[in-house]
């Protein structure tokens, strides 16, 4: 860390201590002693620039079933380091501006093969978070604006299988438009990243309450359920469970409504025709787009009242007084049951006892509804320098495999083409393990392992290579933060 005298500060000889500059980001903060920089990552403390998280070290907890846990402040006391520990980027503390190797580059002997693991912090303005809700319920239009506190930080992009996703961040909302849209984007991100709720409006659409790992909240409403499955699906795996019970089942759905009398699952296993007639454009048999519109009602539609989407009954093809009709949801969370009357209009009848576990089977094969929030960022660009005098050699060496990436010791997705771009599930880091500073851009934790002679063809730098137990005692960057961090937590 480079200590700058504040020109602005009065001269040392005076009463007022000097205020040091920061330079592990842009804003280059000048911090006075006790303070911390903007970012609240950095402090001065007594005249040097430390950082104020830990290091965060993870171990494989044989007593957790192999899963990668955090070492916690509680458990840890210097000296009983287990040899297995790995460093993170969390704490690390920048590279920023790149032109020095990472805050640590560790040698390491894993699974009996010589590796280096080089932890930094990244700052990411490219970054954003992809968000997947579980709910039918339409939450907006594709394409709509999600705001926060009224700010754009993202939009509503294309649905899938009983989620709906949304995109958020990205380097427009961060750094192209106001400086409102900018800070607030960056307090989301960061928030959720770390595992807290936020509070989103879509516009024409809903607010959402988005945790990662916790169930999404709509208009206030706490959901419960992924669907099933489409209406077509549920038909597929329940026709069997009507038969001899009802006459006729409509899976209403908003993406495909099912009719089991008309549906292929139906027809192999014996349902006579009703003369049932779908509101709605028919896709194939027993398969119908478009019933409703898109909404909170049956489904994921707008309907409360299902029958809206039948229309005349057909003697001719199957109705009959007396015919029997259950309508279900694709969660099982709504039904209804009707009979035929002399005029061929449904009247609702209170569900019989033996349909009652066929609905209730529906809704035990529907997951809970969660939210995922996976991060998703670009680290080729200069971070690379602090692992490698020959960036693009990282790059290559990310894509074939041969360096691991991982991210507070999280796995990794990474894209495949140019660069390296990755997700990761910001459940599987430890808690807190994202900062941001306000430029704005988040940080979030790195780390890249491959064999140490492959570190060294890569154009590593080698003379900044350094053992665990060194680490551990002598700390990083900033030894004092190392060994007196005021949490008590590992180095
Ligand atoms: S915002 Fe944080 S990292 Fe950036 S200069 Fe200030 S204290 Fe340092």
């Amino acid at each position: 860390m480079t200590l700058i005298p504040d020109p602005a500060a009065p001269p040392a000889t005076g009463a007022a201590p000097e205020k040091i500059r920061c330079d592990a980001c842009p804003v280059m903060c000048y911090i006075a002693p006790g303070q911390t920089g903007a970012c609240d990552r950095y402090a001065n403390d007594a005249g040097r620039i430390i950082r104020t998280d830990p290091v965060t070290l993870l171990t494989r907890a044989l007593d957790h079933g192999g899963r990668i846990i955090p070492f916690a402040a509680a458990t840890w006391t210097d000296g009983l380091v287990p040899e297995d520990s790995t460093v993170t980027g969390i704490g690390s503390g920048t590279t920023y501006p790149d032109y020095k190797p990472a805050p640590f580059i560790v040698s390491q002997q894993i699974d009996g093969a010589d590796m280096v693991t080089v932890v930094t912090e990244a700052i990411f303005s490219y970054c954003g978070v992809k968000v997947k809700i579980d709910t039918d319920r339409h939450l907006g239009p594709e394409g709509a604006t999600v705001r926060h506190q009224g700010e754009p930080v993202g939009h509503v992009t294309t649905a899938e299988y009983g989620s709906q996703m949304l995109s958020l961040g990205g380097v427009h909302h961060l750094t192209g438009g106001s400086k409102a849209e900018g800070r607030l984007t960056c307090a989301a991100l960061l928030a959720l990243c770390n595992g807290e709720a936020v509070d989103l409006t879509i516009d024409e659409g809903s607010t959402v309450t988005v945790q990662a790992g916790k169930p999404p909240i709509v208009d206030g409403i706490p959901e419960r359920r992924m669907r099933v499955g489409c209406g077509s699906a549920t038909i597929g795996m329940f026709a069997s469970q009507w038969k001899g019970l009802v006459d006729e089942v409509v899976v209403v759905d908003d993406h495909i409504t099912g009719v089991v009398s008309e549906h292929q699952a139906g027809k192999v296993i014996g349902w006579e025709p009703t003369g049932i007639r779908i509101k709605g454009h028919r896709s194939t048999p027993g398969r119908y787009f478009r019933v409703s519109e898109p909404g909170l009602g049956w489904g994921g539609t707008r309907l409360s009242d299902p029958l809206e989407i039948l229309g005349d009954w057909n003697p001719k093809k199957g109705a009959r007084p007396g015919l029997r009709l259950l309508m279900v949801s694709t969660t099982g969370e709504q039904y209804a049951y009707y009979e035929l009357d002399d005029e061929l209009n449904p009247r609702a009848m209170p569900l019989p006892p033996a349909l009652l576990p066929t609905v209730a089977l529906i809704d035990e094969n529907c997951e809970p509804s969660l939210c995922t929030v996976l991060f998703m960022g670009g680290a080729g660009g200069s971070l690379r320098a602090g692992v490698t005098r020959n960036p693009v050699r990282l790059t290559r060496s990310v894509q074939s495999g041969e360096t691991r990436l991982t991210s507070g010791g999280a796995e990794c997705f990474i894209w495949p083409g140019g660069g390296i771009t990755f997700m990761v599930d910001v459940t599987r880091l430890p808690q807190g393990a994202f900062g941001h500073v306000p430029t704005p851009a988040l940080v979030a934790p790195l780390e890249f392992t491959l064999p140490r002679d492959a570190y060294l063809r890569l154009g590593g730098h080698d003379d900044a290579i350094r053992s665990l137990p060194d680490i551990i005692e002598t700390g990083g960057e900033y030894p004092i933060a190392a060994k007196l961090h005021p949490k008590g937590g590992p180095v």
